[in-house]
């Protein structure tokens, strides 16, 4: 399998040579063409698996050929922790130098001041940590009904660290018509509970 059969644009397919990627990963290879077809999609997988690649890339290229509307966020990756999300942030950069998207990282930790000022400006993607987003949703900082891709990321973490009723209240103000993925580790009861309730048949995927 090479990454040319994923269905990618040319300018990722530049990107990924760039990284010095020869050929996707597992998961890659399977979850790719399907987020590509606009479908929900269960991960179950393990960080060091490229999981990442396998949400950031489709997304750009989603993003890439939709129109922006006016300042609205048009998707967001929720992260358990600052520095996941920080990392996810990087991984966007890298995968999408080729691309003119605008990205908003939200973590705790960092003025609220400078997100507010990006969030006025306008990005195509918010990379946050729930706890940061409730914030300013609460503050009225942030409209999310323009989200119409969602990713919720290391969910078993996120349930470990008591997020699931944040994840649910930001879940309820997103569009129904969405596609949502979801990655996690392991699937707890709770999980599959998230999972059932806010995706719809999803295709799934465990390496
Ligand atoms: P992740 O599981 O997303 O945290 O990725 C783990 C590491 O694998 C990261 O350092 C990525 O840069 C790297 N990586 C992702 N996809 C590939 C690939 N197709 N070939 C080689 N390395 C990769």
């Amino acid at each position: 399998m090479n990454f040319a059969d994923l269905g990618l644009s040319s300018e990722l397919l530049k990107a990924v040579d760039d990284a010095g990627y020869s050929e996707p990963t597992p998961i890659q290879a399977q979850a790719i063409p399907s987020v590509l077809m606009m479908r929900d999609l269960i991960g179950i997988a393990q960080t060091g698996t490229g999981k990442t690649a396998s949400f950031v890339l489709p997304m750009i290229d989603i993003l890439a050929q939709g129109r922006a509307r006016a300042r609205m966020p048009r998707s967001l990756i929720l992260e358990p922790t600052r520095e996941l999300a920080a990392q996810v942030a990087e991984n966007f950069e890298k995968y999408g130098k080729y691309h003119k998207l605008s990205m908003a990282l939200l973590i705790g930790g960092v003025s609220m001041g400078d997100q507010v000022k990006a969030l006025e400006k306008g990005v195509d993607v918010l990379i946050a940590t729930p706890g940061r987003l409730m914030d300013l949703f609460e503050r009225g900082n942030i409209l999310l009904t323009g989200c119409e891709l969602l990713v919720i990321d290391e969910a078993d973490r996120m349930l470990d660290m008591g997020f699931i009723p944040d994840i649910e209240h930001i879940c309820s103000k997103l569009p129904t018509t969405r596609q949502t993925m979801l990655f996690s580790a392991t699937m707890p009861p709770p999980i599959k509970k998230l999972a059932d309730k806010f995706l719809s048949n999803p295709k799934n995927i465990e390496v």
